[in-house]
């Protein structure tokens, strides 16, 4: 088995992740992989802090770590091998629900079409030991290529979880609705589907998703505070709703 903790580098690593990494580092052998595709949101300083926090945190993983933003031609190519089987369409509608055709165009994956390549509009997979059905006739066409970053997490997630051969994806509660276009992907390009893993998320008064932006909490600042890496990961273990 491998499993991979693949933080964004947007800011320094808080509680959240501190619980995140401890699920992902304590099932197995796990990979770091950043993933910062986002460029206008990514900073290399974060990355740096990422992996300081993490081995502060005791965690380890084999190098070299892969950056997504250096793939980015990997991820084209998934883009284009999507578009040339015509399941791929140009979506000139903004956020306001507005059409423009003055702004480049986000790349949607026609859910329909897709259902027609694979000859099925159900799948399944595994979420631990129970399996969840996807019924793709409820599933919305997605953007596979973002307007502003000529990509998307969906491609990039499914395309490094197939191509480091990570078996076992784990990851927070937050991104379960999202695996049913990777599952989807993961079909249509014949990538073997990973078994999935979804884990609580550490609450703030067990309402919120903890924020990046509530900089106390980072696990930098607690260190600065003087506690060890153990308080850390025992109070990232108590705040933790249950996945
Ligand atoms: N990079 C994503 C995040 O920071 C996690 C993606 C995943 O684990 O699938 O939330």
């Amino acid at each position: 088995m491998l499993t991979r903790f693949a933080p964004s580098p947007t800011g320094y690593l808080h509680l959240g992740h501190a619980f995140a990494a401890a699920e992902a580092f304590g099932r197995g052998p796990c990979l770091l992989r950043i993933e910062d595709i986002d460029l206008t949101r990514a900073r290399p300083e974060f990355y740096a802090a990422i992996n300081e926090d993490l081995r502060w945190l005791g965690f380890d993983w084999p190098e070299p770590v892969r950056v997504q933003s250096r793939h980015l031609s990997d991820y084209g190519a998934v883009i284009d091998t999507l578009a040339g089987r015509g399941l791929l369409y140009e979506d000139f509608t903004t956020r306001t629900g507005q059409e423009n055709r003055d702004l480049p165009p986000a790349i949607k994956l026609s859910t329909p079409a897709a259902i027609k390549a694979i000859g099925t509009d159900r799948l399944t997979f595994m979420e631990r030991e129970r399996v969840v059905t996807i019924d793709l006739t409820k599933l919305e066409d997605k953007t596979v290529v973002r307007r502003d970053i000529g990509t998307s997490y969906h491609i990039a997630v499914t395309h490094d979880d197939w191509m480091q051969g990570v078996t076992d994806v784990t990851r927070g509660q937050d991104l379960f609705e999202k695996t049913r276009v990777h599952v989807l992907i993961q079909t249509l390009m014949g990538w073997p589907v990973p078994r999935y893993h979804h884990h609580g998320l550490v609450m703030e008064t067990g309402e919120k998703k903890m924020s990046k932006r509530r900089g106390s909490m980072t696990i930098h600042a607690l260190r600065e505070q003087g506690l060890s890496s153990e308080d850390v990961l025992s109070m990232a273990r108590e705040q933790a709703g249950t996945g």
